[in-house]
């Protein structure tokens, strides 16, 4: 563990790699990713070349390899989660190109089996087990809020027509799964039937918890914002236009505004641009200060992605 503890020494940014398996069905089978090491080292070919010069090396505070299963990921990134009920934000965005398996480690596929849950279910389990247990001295209210942003506007998916977005009381897994169904269907249902809107907008879970210890009468406030981000696949300005072009310009202004204000909290800088997106300004309060950002980069293997996947590794190494 002594590798994880330096890298906690580091400070609040944490990245994570996570290289999905190729898929059921997928014939071409050629991968571009070389090595995925122990120690977060990830080294990649391209394809179109030969000779020197060939390869690219990235280093993380972690890897986890096409085999690597939805409970190791999760265990990986508890301790960041129980840290709220210490009363820290935490901030998790899943980043990549559509494809890359960013829901697949938010929400896990829509099996409903419990093995696959992604780390907003598991997350909200681990916290529901915590602040039940009857050994506590500390009373424990959580607040869950679901909204999505799509084109520099925030839509709350759990209720309509309300101006800020709604927060639900929770007491336990189940009502989460119910809420979290509910927003997913009312995700969808704003989704046009031509190309699936989800892959467009990003999506923010808020867990949100008051702690009150009937000892002290003390109270801590912790919060928790799951982050499935938009695709950051680039698109040809010379193939879209209209509402497609639009829709690439936001998503594009809004994930280089969130890796600006990621690299200025990095670096320390004194001046932090969160008023350049609706995302970083939804997520102002849980970004900076005393909280806790963690970004999963996902990444597909094979080589046909080989582009988008140097363009998403070189967005992780700018905010780490
Ligand atoms: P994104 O949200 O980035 O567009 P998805 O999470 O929808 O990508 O993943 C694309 C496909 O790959 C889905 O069918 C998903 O179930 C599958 N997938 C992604 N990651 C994994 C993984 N680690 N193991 C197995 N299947 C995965
Ligand atoms: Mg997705």
């Amino acid at each position: 563990r002594l590798y994880n503890e330096v890298q906690e020494l580091k400070g609040n940014i944490r990245v994570y790699c996570r290289i999905r398996p190729f898929l059921e069905g997928q014939n071409k089978t050629e991968t571009s990713i070389e090595y995925t090491g122990e120690n977060g080292e990830l080294v990649i070919a391209n394809p179109l070349k030969q000779g020197k010069d060939t390869h690219r090396f990235f280093k993380f505070n972690k890897v986890f390899g096409p085999t690597s299963t939805q409970e190791e990921v999760f265990l990986d990134t508890r301790p960041l989660i129980r840290s709220i009920l210490d009363g820290y934000n935490v901030c998790i965005f899943a980043y990549g190109q559509t494809g890359s398996g960013k829901t697949y480690t938010m929400s896990g596929p829509s099996t409903n089996s419990e093995e696959d849950w992604g780390v907003n279910y598991r997350a909200l389990n681990d916290l529901f087990h915590l602040t039940q247990s009857s050994e506590n001295t500390v009373m424990y209210e959580v607040g869950v809020q679901m909204v999505e942003i799509y084109n520099e506007q925030v839509r709350d998916l759990l209720s309509h027509d309300v101006p800020d977005a709604s927060m639900h009381c929770v007491k336990a897994t189940e009502d989460v799964l119910e809420l979290m169904n509910i927003g997913l269907t009312n995700r969808a249902v704003g989704a046009t039937a031509l190309n699936e809107k989800s892959s467009r907008s990003h999506s923010v879970l808020s867990v949100h918890v008051r702690g009150v210890d009937v000892k002290t009468d003390s109270t801590l406030r912790g919060s928790l914002h799951l982050v499935d981000l938009a695709g950051s696949e680039r698109v040809d300005r010379s193939e879209v236009t209209g509402d497609r072009l639009k829709e690439a310009q936001h998503i594009n202004k809004s994930l280089s505004a969130l890796g600006d204000v990621i690299f200025a909290l990095a670096h320390k800088n004194p001046h932090v641009p969160y008023r350049n997106s609706k995302l970083t300004q939804v997520l102002q309060n849980s970004l900076g200060g005393q909280a806790k950002t963690l970004m999963f980069v996902q990444i597909n293997p094979d080589e046909d992605s080989y582009a988008e996947t140097v363009s998403t590794l070189k967005f992780a190494e700018r905010v780490s």
